[in-house]
């Protein structure tokens, strides 16, 4: 099943029609005549989509957008209206009125299922990072409208630059996003600018093939891929539009330029994109938490043992040597003792800082437990090894600590244990994650053993075995 569309139509042809249309796509299809009982059915069938009437016996497309605004459960459903005859002044008002898309009878059956699935896959891409999220808008709750809060950047491609120039001259008194245009077979100056926030592209030209192909091609490379594309189609060319917004355009301006019908459509696609702008950076910022350690902001034990094995995995194919660490702070829980938990805090949050400044880029330090620091080495021999430890060891013991709030300082000292990976050898029989444990537990033996060896040194074991 793709998915579940509510009909509201006052007249009982014009609902079967359209659910005989929808359910030859396989949409289960549920219908009702007018507003009447609306929010309870809606919530009763979490349609993914509405297709309204434009006029109902009890009220309007807009009535039924401001019926479903009372419940946070319900905002986000698209809306499609069908007006009985193509009115571009009742359209342009349902757009501003906040109405997805508004199309007129006969309806094309080819544009309604285009644009019932481009609707569908711009809301399902949102739920899925919501429920990244956690937020509990993944449960349908609202959350605050999303806006540009600085002008966004528009680029319009059109087929050559006097139209660009026309559409521009146009559009700018309408909308206050900056607009540049290029000409679409001239892609390498847009691309050569920071990525614009809205893409519009006109198929009104000879050859829209061309368009068609930038269109796709815009939404798969990762540069511009989340950027509101819009497609302009000609009214003689309907079949557009389907193909447009299959090819990943986000909206459509199917009667050609329409300089007033752009400005709405762009200011709720920039709205759209605001929004899942935020929503992805907060996913970004989940997954960032998710990895680390609050306190010393390093990597936690989740990331480091994957990050482990694939570093491994990665030296075998190669056939290069790498070092795993495991420094653990000697006589920790005295300092704890001495001078309290919140000084012990600091040490450790210092211990981190001081042992992460002495690390290459590519390698690894996670804190894996309360005073033990994991770190990965990748192409690093046994030589290199001891030579790195030897620094880690000497950046903890050669000054001493320098916390806050206390007049003296502290001595602190690290025991390392050391072994170095090699590239062949593994135990094939291991999964990665299998075999980066065993490493770290060969690390922690080095470690036991430097403990052993009176603390404040690195013990190193030559080759994994
Ligand atoms: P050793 O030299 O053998 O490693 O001795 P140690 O005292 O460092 O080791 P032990 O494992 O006995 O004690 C570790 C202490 O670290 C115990 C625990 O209270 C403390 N600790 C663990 N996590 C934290 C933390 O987040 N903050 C603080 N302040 N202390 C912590
Ligand atoms: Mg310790
Ligand atoms: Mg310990």
């Amino acid at each position: 099943m793709q998915g579940t569309i509510l009909i509201l139509d006052g007249v009982s042809t014009n609902r079967i029609m359209l659910k005989v249309q929808l359910s030859a796509a396989y949409y289960h299809v549920v219908q009702s005549d007018g507003l009447q009982g609306l929010t309870a059915l809606a919530r009763r069938c979490r349609p993914d989509l509405i297709v309204t009437a434009m006029t109902l016996p009890d009220g309007t497309a807009l009535d039924v957008r401001a019926e479903l605004q009372k419940d946070e459960s319900l905002r986000q459903i698209p809306i499609i209206a069908v007006t009985a005859q193509n009115n571009p002044a009742a359209r342009l008002a349902a757009l501003a009125g906040g109405i997805d898309d508004v199309l007129s009878q006969p309806l094309d059956d080819l544009i309604l299922q285009a644009r019932i699935r481009s609707l569908i896959r711009a809301r399902s891409g949102t739920e899925e990072l919501h429920l990244r999220d956690g937020t509990p808008s993944a449960l349908g709750f609202s959350e605050p409208a999303a806006t540009f809060s600085t002008p966004a950047s528009v680029a319009l491609l059109t087929r050559d630059a006097a139209t660009g120039a026309v559409w521009r001259s146009r559009l700018k008194d309408l909308t206050r996003h900056r607009l540049q245009s290029h000409q679409i077979s001239d892609i390498h100056a847009l691309m050569a600018e920071p990525v614009p926030d809205a893409i519009v592209v006109d198929l009104t030209g000879e050859q829209p093939q061309q368009g068609l192909r930038l269109l796709a091609d815009l939404r798969a490379r990762s540069m511009t891929s989340n950027a509101a594309l819009i497609a302009v189609v000609p009214v003689s060319a309907p079949h557009l539009v389907a193909e447009a917004l299959d090819r990943g355009a986000h909206d459509v301006l199917q009667g050609g330029f329409c300089a007033e019908e752009m400005a709405l459509r762009l200011s709720s696609q920039l709205r759209r994109k605001a929004s899942s702008d935020r929503l992805r950076a907060s996913v970004r910022d989940g997954l960032r938490a998710a990895v680390r350690d609050p306190m010393t902001g390093l990597y936690n034990r989740r990331y480091a043992l994957p990050h482990l094995a694939a570093i491994a995995a990665r030296a075998a194919e190669s056939g290069t040597s790498f070092a795993v660490m495991l420094a653990d702070l000697d006589h920790f829980k005295q300092i704890n003792d001495q001078y309290g938990h919140q000084t012990g805090d600091a040490v450790l949050i210092e211990t981190a800082r001081r042992l992460k400044s002495q690390l290459r880029p590519i390698d690894m330090i996670a804190r894996v437990g309360g005073e033990e620091f994991l770190i990965v080495m990748p192409n690093t021999d046994q030589a290199g090894a001891t030579l790195a430890a030897d620094r880690l060891c000497r950046q903890i013991n050669a000054m001493p600590f320098q916390c806050p709030g206390m007049m003296q300082s502290i001595n602190v000292t690290t025991s390392i244990g050391v072994v170095v990976g090699p590239p062949a050898g593994a135990d094939p029989q291991l999964s990665p994650e299998q075999y980066a444990t065993a490493l770290i537990g060969q690390a922690d033996r080095a470690l036991y053993g430097a403990k052993g060896g009176g603390r404040n040194q690195v013990s190193l074991i030559p080759t994994a075995a």
